[in-house]
């Protein structure tokens, strides 16, 4: 399964391409378990997701679903 946003997801462009990091969260979430990565869970609760927001930052992407949420209401 490959992250329908991996070819122009926002958060790579912070990241030197080709380097180590990029390779650990393409294989770890993009190309892996996306659904899973913090950004993917923000994009789709909230319809947006912060550039600055990690893959793994799971406690601020749970944070910034609730703040959203509660918006809503
Ligand atoms: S970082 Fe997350 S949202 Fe971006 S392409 Fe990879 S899995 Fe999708």
């Amino acid at each position: 399964m490959i992250c329908e946003r991996s070819e122009a997801c926002p958060f790579f462009s912070r990241i030197t391409k080709g380097d180590e990091l990029e390779k650990m969260y393409r294989g770890n979430f993009c190309y892996g378990m996306f659904t899973r990565c913090a950004r993917y869970v923000v994009l789709k609760v909230c319809g947006k997701v912060p550039n600055d927001l990690y893959p793994n930052m799971h406690d601020e992407a749970t944070k910034l679903c609730s703040e959203y949420t509660k918006e809503q209401k």
